[in-house]
């Protein structure tokens, strides 16, 4: 198998990702699906840091139609996004992959804490990581998470793993003309207001340098393409 382009990724899983034909939860075939296309990435050789959100399961944000709080609404989220990422470990640790999972807010049962240090000595090692609790505070989102942990263990890129296979000129659902991008630059990105992540994730990324591509997860075999540089989705850098 070819080498890897980065020495070391991080890749953003959508909580959704996780829910196949299901309207909620986590359904086994699809989180079968991901932990094999990950374990085709780790192959390639690179060292793999994770970060899945926890839309499948509970989401907080401004919709208060729950009647809960913003702030334990957040709370609940970034618990589910610690769900789903014990979900993740255990299917690849069946597929013989070692892991650790790291979270934010700290579940010392069931997981580390989040030390960055410990972080990168896991990746080294190559363990995948999977980091949970989002960072820690209500009012951000797992991109923010995907973007910050990026630039704290020094990661190549962001892969963002999405249900569109890029970035479009225009929504594709809605306008049959949009065009899908092949590459962006960050300042193009902004001043066509194209939205590519949330607004504090796309900032810590344009600031610090940190490439982001936006490919299709349900094609197979799209992260080990990503993580070997191939041409799939659209890439965003300075
Ligand atoms: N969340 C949060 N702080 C964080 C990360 C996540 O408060 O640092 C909460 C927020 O309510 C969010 C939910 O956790 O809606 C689940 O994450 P997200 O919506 O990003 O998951 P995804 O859409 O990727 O499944």
């Amino acid at each position: 198998m070819s080498r890897p382009k980065y020495r070391r990724v991080l890749i953003k899983l959508s909580g959704e990702a996780l829910l196949g034909d299901l309207d909620h939860g986590i359904n086994p075939a699809a989180l079968a699906k991901i932990a094999d296309e990950l374990v085709k990435a780790y192959k390639v050789g690179v060292e793999l840091a994770v970060v899945i959100g926890g839309g499948n399961i509970w989401r907080g944000g401004s919709d208060d139609a729950s009647g809960i709080n913003r702030v334990t609404a957040d709370n609940m989220g970034m618990l589910a996004t610690i769900v789903n990422s014990l979900a993740l470990q255990d299917a690849l640790e069946a597929r013989k992959i070692p892991t650790r999972v790291q979270t934010a807010i700290e579940i010392s049962k069931l997981a580390e804490p989040y030390i960055p240090r410990r972080a990168i000595r896991h990746l080294e090692k190559g363990r995948i990581v999977i980091f949970g609790g989002g960072i820690g505070s209500p009012y951000f989102t797992t991109d923010t998470t995907a973007a910050l942990r990026s630039i704290e263990i020094g990661a190549g890129i962001l892969l963002k793993a999405t249900k569109v296979d890029g970035v479009y000129t225009d929504d594709p659902h809605k306008n049959k003309k949009a065009v899908r991008y092949e590459s962006l630059t960050f300042e193009e990105a902004i001043s066509k207001r194209l939205k590519i992540m949330d607004t504090s994730a796309f900032t810590l990324c344009v600031d610090n340098g940190i490439p982001v591509l936006v490919f299709d997860l349900n094609v197979a075999g799209n992260i080990a393409k990503a993580v070997r540089g191939e041409k799939v989705g659209t890439l965003i850098r300075h």
